[in-house]
């Protein structure tokens, strides 16, 4: 997938951590599994924020490129699409902007969320719950019927361009981050639910992203199943399409089936030995070699 990176116009976006910014120029390959397209085009119409709700590597951040790229064409513009990886020492200044020392004295640069709000586009908070409670607080007054974002350091309140649109993504099972997100901030976006794609979606997932033929994604696939199944405790997460993708991959590449299944996806899962072991006997039963 090509993806255009916007000119580095506003050197805001040197201090910011991990963001990315750009328009996605080509169609991302993205199969619906439901009806997610349709629920967030009818809340994007309504500019209702989004949480997209799920495990890791289940086709979230896809699925948001596949959007950017999609109301795109529907509007005949470019959408761009600011993604913001969150951690806990994400401030609020790293979203909405500082002032900076230069030779000219101080300038005010713009951080990606205000960047976001000045000129359209979906911003997209990439794992909303590791952010700290007070960087998050600065989303509200955005996703409620005011869509403003009050920069204080400034002693502006800015009105967000009618094209702004926030999303979230929130993985609720991830039970050693031990956090939740406060109530307020969860009852202010729609959720659309991402679980793992159905067995024959996922398998054709497999085939188109890891270039394999139709039997080892059906093998893939199965796999996947299995090994979500035999974890009935939840004490592990996935493994996610992303990981069997990577399997399908090394397959590709000559590595012998159990052997990239061994590091792709027993290893990405666990450490605990016990339960390696039980894995990979899942892995033994659907490859031969
Ligand atoms: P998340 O953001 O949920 O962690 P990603 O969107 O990065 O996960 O998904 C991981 C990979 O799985 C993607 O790069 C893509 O190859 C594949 N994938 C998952 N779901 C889909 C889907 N519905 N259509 C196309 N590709 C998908």
């Amino acid at each position: 997938m090509a993806k255009s990176r916007l000119p580095a116009t506003n050197p805001a976006s040197r201090h910011a951590h991990h963001v990315e910014e750009y328009h996605v120029t080509d169609e991302p390959f993205y199969l619906p599994i439901a009806d997610e397209v349709s629920l967030f085009e009818a809340a994007y119409a309504e500019r209702i924020s989004v949480m997209l709700k799920g495990p890791t590597g289940c086709g979230k951040t896809r699925f948001i490129e596949y959007m950017s790229w999609h109301l795109g064409q529907h509007a005949g513009k470019k959408f761009p699409l600011v993604t913001i990886t969150c951690h806990e020492d994400l401030t609020a200044s790293d979203l909405v902007g500082r002032y900076l020392l230069n030779t000219d004295g101080t300038q005010w640069l713009d951080g990606p969320l205000t960047r976001a709000v000045r000129n359209g586009g979906i911003c997209y908070l990439d794992e909303v719950v590791e952010a700290r409670k007070d960087t998050i607080v600065v989303i509200h007054s955005l996703t409620d019927h005011r869509r403003l974002l009050p920069i204080e350091k400034q002693g502006e309140i800015l009105e967000a361009h009618p094209d702004f649109f926030l999303v979230v993504s929130y993985n609720p099972g991830y039970q050693s981050s031990m956090k939740d997100l406060k109530h307020s901030t969860r009852q202010r976006f729609v959720s659309i639910d991402f679980g793992y794609p159905p067995q024959a979606l996922e398998q054709k997932i497999i085939e188109k992203e890891a270039n394999i033929n139709a039997e080892q994604a059906a093998a893939l696939a199965l796999l996947g199943l299995q090994v979500r199944h035999l974890d009935q405790q939840n004490l592990l997460e996935g493994p996610s399409t992303r990981l069997l993708i990577y399997a399908g991959a090394l397959m590709r590449r000559g590595v012998p089936p159990r052997r990239a299944c061994g590091i792709a996806i027993v290893q990405a899962m666990t450490d605990d030995e016990l339960l390696q072991k039980g894995i990979y006997q899942v892995v033994a039963a659907v490859f031969s070699e």
